[in-house]
Parts: structure tokens; C-alpha cells; sequence
């Protein structure tokens, strides 16, 4: 899952509507690199907005919002790391709107002694709509026949290891293991699929080993930071801050049996200003983005109103229809399950014993 984030200012001079461009580097008007993400309304507001910390961005004089529609939106907070550089601002709306929409956002700000402009379009999604049915994909096999774990396991245990950046908090730690209980909970209640909370493990996925020996045929999930040694986990991609990563292996069956599965969160998350800020609910929806993969879900781009999407933008932590979709199709099905004469099930298991030969890795 990759962040959507306010990158650093381009030196490119250019002008906006109704400003003239000047050459005083004072008045310069630039745009952003990248086209803001915004966070949709479904969130409490504030909408968060992320700014990448390397812009350097230590004075927002204003912020204009230029809506379409009735809705006003003005700027109200900022979050600053340490150094009090600003990584991200709040906007408050009224009323929330609840339609999908856009809008054109100016944010003037001051960078040492100059002045800046930039500008932006920002988009924010409905707080109803939940997209259409078809929007998924499955992590192995085909959308008919989509690679899944055995739905007739006892139980798939989840077991996690909470990592060094939450071990000095207990009640943090307890918060996390209740969001991560919760996302077990609703991919177990809308696929069948037997997944159990296992507790708690010392345990970290690393890409040369992936898997608890105190949790066979389970999900490994962990948070760490990247990297290797104590902690940290080279399954997360090292330069870019992706919130996490989740996959499985899988044996070739025609379609694919997944035997195990891994779940890694960095450990940046449990600070996101777009997951925190009681927005607990984005977490929630981190974990259980990450976990679908685990279960054998993709990403349903370019449908951004589910939670497989493969950037957060579903902050209240709802599957979207395609979600739910897909969910379906890689857990258990009415047939499944059913008992088999002896003589048909030894006929029919012809590949019980196999090594799992593929593995998938998802951000
Ligand atoms: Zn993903």
C-alpha cells in the first residue's frame, strides 16, 4: 500500500489564473510536482492533507479552497515533525460533502525568507458510493478460479509480533492487537475463511524467512522497520514508505493453493498523520488491505473506493462492493467443505504433499 503525499516543490516557474508571473524569486509560483491525493470525507474531519517533509515547508500564510460546489472548505491545522517542518494540514468543511468531486486548492507558504505559491488539484471521493461489484483481483489464478487457501482448515491462526517501535508501550500495543483482531474479524465474517487471532509472537518475516515455526500453514504478520537485524524486516521496501506489505505461497495447483501467509507493517504507519489523529479507522483499513493479500486478494485499482485499492483512500474502514466480491470468491464457498467417499478423496488429492513453489509479495 503506497502513500499519496505532497512532494516536493518543482522550480518551475508558472503562472496561475489571474497572477502574473514575476521573476522576483520572492513571488514565484510554482506547482507542485505530484498532484495532491486528497483523503476522501469519509474521514473526520479534519481531511488531512500529507506534505512531504523534505519540501522544507515551515509557514502556511493561507490556503485557498476553490470548490464547484456550495461546500466551504478552510484550512485549520498543520502537523510538524521535530525540526517543525510542516508534513501535513488539516481542512475543515461545511457541510461534509458527501459526493464525489474536486476541487482546486491554492496554499501559499514561505520557505526560509521567500514566498511561495502552489497549486493542486485535489479529488475526494463519495461517503456512500462503494463501487461496482467487479472491482477486484485475485493475487494468483484468474477471477473464475482464483488461487485460495483450503477453506475446509480448521483454522488459518494469525499470530503477530507487535516489534520493538510498540514494545515500550503496553496500551499502544493493546490498541494496535484490537485493530489487527478487528480486521481478522471482518475478513473471517464476509469470507468464511477460518481466520483465528493466535496471539501474540517474537517472530519476524524476513524475505529469507517468512514463516513462524510455532505458526505452520499460518500468516506471519509483524511491524518493523525496514531493513535487517532486530526489528526490522527486508520485506518492506527500504527507500519507499509503503505502510506495509502482504503475500503468501502458493503450491501450482490449477487454481493455486496457498499453504502460508505474511503480513508486514512499517512501523512509520503507527505515526502517519493520514492514519492517526483518531483516525484509527485508516489503520484498521492498513491492516486489513494487507491481510487481504495474506488471503490472496490484488489490488483493485483503478477503483478507489475499496479497501484493496493500492493507496488508503477508504478511511472509515469499509469494504467496498469489489472488496466484498472478491472476498467471496477466495474464501468458502456452500460446496466446499463437503464430506467425500474415501476412495474419491484419495483419487482427487494428488498434490496433498507438494512444496509451495510460488511466492507473492504485494505492497
Ligand atoms: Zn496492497
Amino acid at each position: 500500500m503506497t502513500v499519496a503525499t505532497l512532494t516536493a516543490i518543482s522550480a518551475a516557474v508558472l503562472a496561475i489564473a489571474g497572477t502574473p508571473a514575476v521573476a522576483d524569486a520572492r513571488s514565484q509560483i510554482v506547482t507542485p510536482q505530484a498532484t495532491v491525493a486528497a483523503v476522501p470525507p469519509r474521514a473526520p474531519m479534519p481531511i488531512t492533507y500529507p506534505v512531504s517533509a523534505a519540501a522544507g515547508i515551515r509557514y502556511l500564510s493561507q490556503i485557498r479552497l476553490t470548490f464547484p460546489t456550495s461546500v466551504k472548505c478552510v484550512y485549520r491545522t498543520a502537523t510538524r515533525n521535530s525540526s517543525g517542518v510542516i508534513v501535513s494540514y488539516g481542512v475543515y468543511c461545511t457541510p461534509k460533502p458527501t459526493t464525489a468531486g474536486s476541487a482546486t486548492v491554492t496554499i501559499t507558504y514561505t520557505r526560509g525568507y521567500y514566498g511561495w505559491r502552489a497549486s493542486s488539484v485535489l479529488k475526494w471521493l463519495s461517503s456512500t458510493y462503494l463501487g461496482p461489484a467487479g472491482a477486484w483481483a485475485p493475487a494468483s489464478g484468474t477471477k473464475a478460479s482464483p488461487g485460495r487457501w483450503n477453506p475446509c482448515k480448521p483454522a488459518i491462526i494469525v499470530k503477530v509480533n507487535f516489534g520493538s517501535a510498540l514494545a515500550p508501550n503496553p496500551t499502544r500495543t493493546a490498541q494496535e492487537e484490537a485493530l489487527v483482531k478487528l480486521a481478522i474479524a471482518n475478513i473471517k465474517s464476509r469470507s468464511g475463511l477460518p481466520l483465528v487471532y493466535g496471539g501474540r509472537t517474537k517472530f519476524m518475516p524476513t524475505k529469507s524467512n517468512r514463516y513462524d515455526p510455532t505458526n505452520p500453514s499460518g500468516i506471519s504478520m509483524a511491524f518493523a522497520t525496514a531493513g535487517v537485524g532486530y526489528g526490522r524486516s527486508d520485506l518492506l521496501p527500504g527507500t519507499v514508505y509503503n505502510r506495509g506489505v502482504g503475500g503468501f505461497s502458493s503450491v501450482s495447483e490449477v487454481p493455486p493453493r496457498i499453504i502460508d501467509g505474511f503480513v508486514v507493517i512499517d512501523n512509520r504507519a503507527l505515526s502517519d498523520p493520514i492514519l492517526t489523529g483518531g483516525a484509527t479507522g485508516l489503520r484498521l483499513a492498513v491492516y486489513m488491505h494487507e491481510l487481504g493479500h495474506a488471503v490472496g486478494l490484488a489490488h483493485a485499482d483503478p477503483d478507489q473506493y475499496q479497501v484493496m485499492y493500492s493507496i488508503v483512500r477508504v478511511p472509515s474502514a469499509r469494504w467496498g462492493l469489489g472488496d466484498l466480491s472478491g472476498l467471496r470468491a477466495i474464501g468458502r464457498k456452500p460446496t466446499d467443505c463437503q464430506v467425500v467417499a474415501p476412495s474419491i478423496a484419495a483419487a482427487t488429492s494428488t498434490a496433498q504433499t507438494k512444496e509451495p513453489s510460488t511466492t507473492t509479495i504485494l505492497n
